[in-house]
């Protein structure tokens, strides 16, 4: 801690970022942060009092979750929060299915305490890193039309707003807050504990093929009206696609024959999850990034042309470990133009004149009611972009971002883009009652940053 007053980091962790030096950086290493100091409170108590001395200090305050946005949204150089001590299970009625947690747990901590109760989250995204916080802020969402984003399950919120004072909200108490604050930016103040509508516990049997690519457009909407979890993951420069359909069941796993059997389907997840998602991977695009011209062939072999099929527990067939570091832009469309704006997305990356070594990814979500969802009032396709982490991706990324402005293109709050509130406000239903929120519970920008100056515009 050189350089700034002791006692004032409590203890470090190492799964949010925050850095033995005192800095801060974010998963993919395009944020650093260098607050005055960071806060470890333990108790919704030391929530108020941390938001009651910075009102005093005159300094702004931003919670991190576990680090994983792209976007600058978690960064400040004032007071940076964790809630690492804030994240256990405060209540589960298995009959129900409501679960109320503290904010900064993980979901890979609740997934499997969860299904020790026989409950789980209805979908994920494709890591469980997040917490449960960060997670909803962001509006961060997995993929099936007959599903929603994680913050459509929130039945209820407390919360710490900008004067340092506590607020409940759920279907009883302060209903209006709830609906908007589900999906916050952290602009609205610190969430201290969150109630998630569970389901019971579910298994997902998976099918994972490599197609022609205008095989897997050509069927994607009869597949995604049929299938529980549908997406596609496009190579570029190979005319190939991973599609992988989930459906839920509660049927159990089939038992392994003997024990070389067990041994072999161990090994065969494995060897995709960890060996070709990341290892194999991994040195391919470090291998790619030196010699731009091998990409293509490269790609080939990411995307082998194998099939793989297996049933096992929900959110480890939703959830995969993704230890190659890159950058990700990601848009929300109308579900309607999704495969249009992807076959224009398939124009700019052929265009670009260097090859592109990540997939383009597809999902799709039914709509939601939330202001600041980016699924908000529509059924909604995702198309995501990525890069391999310290290559060049402004020329890319704007040329997604172009073609996706054509069709009123949402961007993930958690995700590159370059769009700001002038540009935003008008592709949201409920930008007007976001901003009432706001202005009601942060009217002095207490937990503003530049991200959110930029996107939101002022508090008040
Ligand atoms: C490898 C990888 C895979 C990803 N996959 C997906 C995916 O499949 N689907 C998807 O939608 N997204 C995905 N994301 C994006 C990710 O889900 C979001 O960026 C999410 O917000 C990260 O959660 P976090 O806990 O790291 O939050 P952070 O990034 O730390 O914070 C995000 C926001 O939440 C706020 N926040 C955190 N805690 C609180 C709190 N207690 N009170 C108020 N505000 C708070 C922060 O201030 C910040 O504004 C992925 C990201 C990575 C790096």
């Amino acid at each position: 801690m050189a350089g700034r007053p002791a006692g004032l980091v409590t203890r470090m962790s190492t799964g949010n970022g925050i850095r033995s030096d005192g800095t801060w950086r974010n998963w993919a290493g395009n944020q650093v942060a260098r607050p005055v100091r960071i806060e470890r409170p333990c108790t919704e108590q030391e929530v108020s009092a941390l938001v009651r001395r910075a009102v005093a200090d005159g300094r702004r305050v931003r919670v991190v979750g576990a680090g994983h946005s792209f976007t600058a949204i978690a960064v400040t150089d004032d007071v940076l929060v964790t809630l690492d001590d804030l994240a256990g299970v405060v209540d589960i009625d298995r009959e129900s299915g409501l679960v109320r947690v503290q904010a900064g747990i993980r979901l890979t901590a609740l997934n499997p305490l969860l299904h020790a109760v026989g409950l789980a989250m209805p979908n994920l995204g494709d890591i469980a890193y997040q917490s449960v916080a960060g997670a909803i802020s962001t509006s961060t969402h997995g993929t099936g039309l007959g599903f929603r984003s994680i913050a459509e399950g929130v039945v209820g919120l407390r919360l710490v707003t900008g004067d340092g004072s506590i607020v409940g909200c759920d279907g009883g108490q302060n209903a209006d807050l709830l609906h908007v604050a589900r999906v916050g930016l952290g602009a609205l103040g610190i969430v201290t504990e969150v109630t998630l509508q569970c389901v019971p516990a579910f298994n997902l049997h998976a099918i994972e093929e490599v197609l022609p690519i205008d095989e897997v457009l050509d069927g994607f909407d009869e597949i995604a009206g049929s299938t529980d979890h549908a997406e596609f993951f496009w190579m570029p420069h190979t005319g190939r696609a991973l599609l992988k359909r989930n459906t839920r069941t509660t049927e159990a796993p089939p038992p392994a024959r003997n024990r070389r059997h067990a041994l072999r389907r161990r090994w065969k997840r494995f060897k995709n999850k960890e060996l070709m998602e990341n290892a194999v991977f991994g040195a391919l695009n470090h291998l790619g990034r030196m010699r731009p011209s091998l990409v293509p062939r490269l790609n080939g072999l990411v995307a082998g042309d194998g099939r793989a099929e297996y049933l096992t527990t929900s959110y480890d067939v939703f959830a995969s470990p993704r230890r190659v570091r890159f950058y990700e832009m990601e848009y929300a469309v109308p579900s309607g133009h999704g495969l249009e704006a992807f076959r224009r997305v398939q124009e700019v990356v052929d265009g670009l004149g260097r090859p592109i070594s990540f997939p383009v990814e597809y999902r799709i979500l039914g709509g939601d009611d939330i202001p600041l969802s980016t699924a908000s009032g529509r059924d909604t396709v995702f198309i995501a972009v990525h890069v391999f982490r310290g290559t060049p991706y402004e020329d890319y990324f704007r040329g997604v971002e172009a073609v996706m402005d054509d069709y009123d293109g949402r961007p993930h709050w958690g995700k590159l883009h370059f769009q700001s509130v002038d540009t935003l406000a008008d592709r949201y239903p409920g930008w007007e009652a976001f901003r009432a929120a706001r202005a009601r519970l942060d009217p002095d920008g207490r937990f503003s940053n530049d991200y959110l100056d930029r996107v939101l515009g002022p508090a008040t």
